[in-house]
């Protein structure tokens, strides 16, 4: 039995170009990063190493990273026990909720990166990566869906944050907190989440095609980023205030825009739901939902894109997004 490894690079693959260089660039093959690791030997699994990409985690892309999970699926099918994925720390949070919504399989597939890079003091790649290959190799983490471990926690890819820009302690599942942790080198959960149906297989191109904006209402916006979008992108999330408000003057441009384009509404916060029937004013809740905008739920506005551009490539309608807000959210 095996955990297969597939490396994409980011800072936990990180390196100084040249003598004198500090800054770093994504350079370590994924034998060097398990060179690093002292204990791996300890799992009791052979680590199946695969070199996939090499680029900060920026680059990564839909496509990209569906033929990641095409060859994690395929390492699953042929026998591979669980799967790691090592990325960069800045897209992580979208990569893997993303890879959640598809993942077929009971086989643990599990995320993870770095935030401080090889070449520090007190570099977390290494450790990070080793928890990660334990909780793919355990049998408690089957049928929990696609994992972010770190930091030795333990999260799930559908309600795990990047919180900190520099913190080793950056992820965080605001909404749940961690399912469990990697302790003395054995995984402890402390809750098991029902798990949603995955999502039908996406073509890429179509995903290629399929563009959702994001428009994040601040203080006394005016929306004029949301002019002529209905002719650019084929869907919207809007990050509202709070429970799910926006200034009244948005209001209407929003409604007018649900005629064109599925608009989905979440909350700018962080944490916490968009209410369904609580206020009443016009810019509120109630007034949004009632000119059609979808209530994201639970879904942090960067999930709720993912969510939305996978299904508008899947050909779905207003109404299969709302049923799907509905489960995801
Ligand atoms: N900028 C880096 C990346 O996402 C940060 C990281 O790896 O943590 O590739």
């Amino acid at each position: 039995m095996s955990v297969v490894l597939f490396t994409l690079g980011g800072t936990i693959a990180m390196a100084g170009v040249g003598p004198g260089e500090k800054a770093v660039v994504t350079r370590l093959t994924g034998a060097e990063l398990v060179a690093a690791v002292p204990g791996l030997d300890t799992v009791g699994e052979e680590l199946d190493v695969r070199d996939a990409l090499a680029v900060p985690s920026a680059d990564l892309t839909y496509r990209r990273l569906l033929d990641v999970v095409d060859a994690a699926s395929r390492a699953v099918a042929e026998g591979a026990t669980g799967v790691v994925v090592t990325q960069g720390t800045d897209t992580l949070e979208e990569t893997a909720h993303l890879a959640d919504l598809v993942w077929p399989h009971a086989a643990p597939l599990v995320f993870t990166g770095a935030m401080r890079n090889p070449t520090l003091a007190g570099a977390d790649g290494p450790a990070n990566l080793l928890a990660a290959v334990r909780v793919a190799a355990s049998a408690e983490a089957r049928d929990l869906g696609v994992l972010v471990v770190a930091n030795d926690e333990i999260h799930a890819a559908r309600w795990v944050r990047k919180t900190h820009s520099t913190s080793t302690a950056t992820f965080a599942s605001p909404n749940a907190g961690p399912l469990g942790h990697v302790v003395e080198g054995r995984v402890r959960l402390l809750t098991r989440p029902p798990r949603h149906a995955p999502l039908p297989p996406v073509d890429p191109a179509r995903l290629d095609a399929t563009r959702v904006a994001l428009h994040t209402v601040t203080f006394d916006d005016d929306g004029w980023l949301l002019d002529g979008l209905a002719d650019r992108r084929h869907g919207l999330v809007v990050a509202g205030y709070g429970v799910g408000h926006v200034p009244s003057a948005l209001a209407p441009v929003l409604g007018a825009l649900t005629e064109r384009m599925p608009v989905v509404l979440t909350s700018r916060t962080g944490a916490g739901p968009v209410l369904r029937h609580t206020y009443g004013a016009v810019g509120s809740e109630t007034d949004l939902q009632r000119r059609g905008l979808v209530n994201g739920g639970l879904l942090d506005p960067y999930k709720a894109v993912v969510l939305l551009r996978t299904l508008l490539a899947a050909g779905a309608g207003r109404d299969e997004v709302a049923a799907a807000f509905a489960r995801h959210g």
